[in-house]
């Protein structure tokens, strides 16, 4: 599988600066921070990223598991169903993801499916409002297509007898061509499958119009990926206009659009792009990452909005954590000074 953390030469904020270390496409300046700052920062983070030494040292220690907690529910099913079951009582909807993508043999993806079985059939009992969400590489995508197509059907046919909604993620762009190919194998026969796409990247308006027919039910996001920028945007100002044309086409062409971002302007945007249309916001879904913008949620939940919340859970959290601190150094200082217990 291709490196999350690629090498390359990159724009930056118009100038072109090289780099070990790339940020997500729409990652944000801090503030006060400069440019060769974040670089720093990013370097930091990709050789992180890559040790595995680092990576055992990190998830054996009590206090980094304690600190990860701030964006994970935590490494059992039960952290993350009673996460789900406060949500619920506060009228928001949950989106169980079970970490531990790119597995690395047929076994690993087994014991995914059955994790996720787990997941399905505790919140049918529970009658919790929450999807499960899944990564294709964690059901064997890079070991055994075949497998994975097996894998992804029974999870939808175990999720749609139990009355629970599935959700797709989207990895990096060497994963996509074959995740929509999935994506579109199995909608019809689940047609309550949201598939996550990515508004980076440059392929995402011709990848929809592909899907058109099958008036897709989509997850929006900005793309979490360190890409190359011939696949995808850099600048935030290109992303944000990618993601607001995007916005209007699945209001137009989409099924229930969810719209999985804490950028207040995005969300202003969908809800305006909702009235042009006749929608209310009862037509759309925002989505939040669990332990991000909980002003946020407030302020949504207060407003009326239909809301889910992403809650990842499970041992493998190592590479979620190093995302999230990717997209925001800040989390980076966070996770350090709690390391060292200040
Ligand atoms: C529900 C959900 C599901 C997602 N699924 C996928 C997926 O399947 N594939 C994929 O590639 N990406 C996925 N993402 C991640 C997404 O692509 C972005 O990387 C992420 O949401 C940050 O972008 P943003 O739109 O929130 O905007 P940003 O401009 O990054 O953030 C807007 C504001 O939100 C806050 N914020 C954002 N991120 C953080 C953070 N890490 N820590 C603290 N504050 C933060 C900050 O206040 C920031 O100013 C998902 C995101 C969400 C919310």
């Amino acid at each position: 599988m291709a490196a999350r953390f690629g090498n390359r030469r990159t724009a930056l904020r118009g100038g072109t600066v090289r780099r070990t270390f790339a940020p997500p496409p729409h990652a944000v300046l801090p503030p006060r921070m400069s440019i060769q700052g974040v670089v720093m920062v990013n370097r930091l983070l990709v050789w992180a990223a890559g040790s595995r030494e680092v990576q055992r040292q990190v998830t054996e220690n009590p206090i980094a598991r304690r600190a990860a907690h701030r964006f994970v529910a935590g490494e059992q099913l039960e952290e993350a169903l009673a996460v789900a079951a406060e949500l619920n009582s506060r009228g928001v909807g949950g989106i169980l993801d079970l970490l531990g993508e790119g597995v690395r043999d047929l076994a690993g993806a087994t014991r995914a499916v059955e994790e996720y079985e787990e997941a399905i059939a505790a919140l049918a009992a529970r009658r919790l409002d929450a999807t499960i969400s899944i990564k294709l590489s964690q059901l064997g995508q890079t070991v055994g297509r075949d497998a994975c197509r097996v894998n992804l059907s029974h999870i939808l046919d175990t999720a749609q007898s139990a009355g629970v909604r599935v959700e797709v993620d989207m990895e990096e762009s060497g994963l996509i061509s074959d995740t929509l190919k999935l994506f579109r194998e199995v909608a019809t026969s689940h047609p309550q499958t949201r598939v996550a796409i990515q508004a980076a990247l440059r392929r995402t308006p011709l990848d929809l119009e592909a899907l058109a027919a099958l008036k897709p039910r989509v997850r929006l996001v900005k793309g979490a990926y360190a890409e190359p920028v011939e696949v995808a945007q850099q600048g935030r100002a290109e992303i944000k206009a990618q993601y607001k044309f995007l916005t209007d086409w699945l209001f137009q062409h989409g099924t229930d659009p969810a719209f999985g971002t804490h950028d207040g302007e995005l969300i202003a945007y969908a809800r305006e792009a909702a009235a042009r249309v006749g929608k209310g916001r009862e037509d759309f879904e925002i989505q939040l990452l669990y332990g991000i913008r909980r002003d946020l949620l407030k302020e949504l939940t207060d407003s009326g909005h239909r809301v889910r919340v992403y809650i990842p859970y499970g041992s493998s959290w190592y590479p979620y954590l190093t995302r999230r601190m990717a997209e925001r150094p800040a989390n980076l200082l966070f996770f350090l000074r709690a390391l060292v217990g200040r």
